[in-house]
């Protein structure tokens, strides 16, 4: 296990912002966990995993403790069900499914990070998510100290949520995902933008290949790519609704969309009501193509983050009443530092 000290936690992430973490230990082997996670404990250090780090945001003040960086990698297909390490490129396997015919995630083209990330928010886009394929996961478990098999039951997805980033945020490291997927092609109706798209440019290859192609096309046109501009894709979650929110809400006229998963609310909507699109807060652009999006253009620090993300969450809520959700996850010092009688 190769180990560093004192790096910059804005070097590991997408979004560029973060002091520095005291130590960052690579794990390359599945025994390296336990030893990480021992090493970390014998210093009562907090721990954090990093990934591709383009769902994680940095503080100024760092992480006094140990930040485990999943590097697993490997692979395997047995006619469709696919174990993949942990460290893998998400995209990589994206490619290599379409490339073989199988449908499931040909939607999810693009995401950027690794795969052991993609569980934790269930990671979706254009009508797939993770959960549609995803069979069970292996991990360490930071309470049993073994390793144990998470089955889909046990994650309790949702949008953009899983027991990883909610009741057991920190608990597992998971050491590879196991997807089922099969030979076949999305069916029709699309989502919106895809179905627009089609329209538009006459498109009639819905093989996974194509709609890949399709996706790809998409997405290049709204979304930044992290290796030009600093992002963690969309920073807000959409505003999913009750019955009784969404009745009042398309009372009051806001765009109400019922689709397979909930009746939401596009939180770019609300954005976009308040004039934030393209506007530069505290060196924080938001997206002119997809608000939802906040880019790091000369922000630097995490405090100028907080001042954008305050400035919005606020006029939105003033203007609307809805209280807009972050969707990175931030690495927050946890160290116990004693205290004083
Ligand atoms: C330009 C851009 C576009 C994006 N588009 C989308 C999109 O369309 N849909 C979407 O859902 N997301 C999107 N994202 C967000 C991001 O790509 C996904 O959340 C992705 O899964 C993050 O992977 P990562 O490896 O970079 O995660 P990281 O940031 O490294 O980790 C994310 C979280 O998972 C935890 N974690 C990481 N690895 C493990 C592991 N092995 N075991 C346990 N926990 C782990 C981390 O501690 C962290 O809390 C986008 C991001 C960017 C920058």
């Amino acid at each position: 296990m190769k180990s560093y000290e004192n790096i910059f936690i804005s070097s590991l992430t997408t979004m560029r912002i973060g002091g520095i973490a005291r130590h960052v230990l690579e794990i390359e082997n599945d025994k390296d966990i336990p030893e990480a996670y021992d090493f970390a404990s014998a210093y009562w250090y907090p721990t954090y995993i990093i990934s591709g780090g383009a769902n994680t945001i940095g503080r100024d003040e760092g992480l006094d403790g140990v930040i485990l960086l999943n590097r697993l990698r490997g692979f395997s297909d047995n006619d469709g069900t696919l174990t993949i390490m942990a460290g893998e490129n998400w995209d990589n396997i994206v490619d290599y499914a379409c490339e073989k015919g199988y449908t499931g995630i040909e939607a999810l083209s693009r995401i950027p990070g690794l795969v052991g990330a993609a569980p934790a928010q269930n990671i979706g886009a254009y009508g797939q998510d993770l959960s549609g394929v995803f069979k069970s996961a292996t991990a360490y478990d930071t309470a049993s100290r073994k390793f144990i098999t998470l089955e889909k039951k046990d994650m309790q997805f949702a949008y953009r949520k899983s027991i990883m980033n909610t009741t057991m945020k920190g608990r597992f490291f998971i050491t590879s995902v196991t997807l089922e997927l099969k030979k076949g092609e999305m069916q029709r109706p699309f989502y919106n933008s895809m179905e627009k798209y089609i329209e538009d440019y006459g498109c009639t290859d819905f093989s996974p290949k194509g709609i890949r192609e399709i996706v790809t096309t998409i997405r290049a046109d709204k979304l930044p790519d992290p290796k030009e501009k600093a992002s963690s894709g969309s920073f807000f979650k959409n505003v999913y609704l009750d019955p009784i929110e969404s009745e009042k809400a398309m009372e009051k006229g806001y765009p109400v969309h019922h689709g397979k998963d909930g009746s939401k609310i596009n939180s770019a909507w609300f954005i976009e009501q308040c004039g934030f699109k393209g506007q530069l807060l505290y060196g924080m652009r938001v997206n002119a193509k997809a608000p939802l999006v906040l880019i790091n253009e000369s922000a630097g620090t995490y405090a100028n983050l907080a001042r954008a993300r305050g400035q919005i969450t606020s006029t939105v809520y003033d203007k609307f009443g809805y209280w807009l959700e972050q969707e990175p996850i931030e690495i927050i010092n946890t160290k116990n530092r004693g205290a004083r009688l």
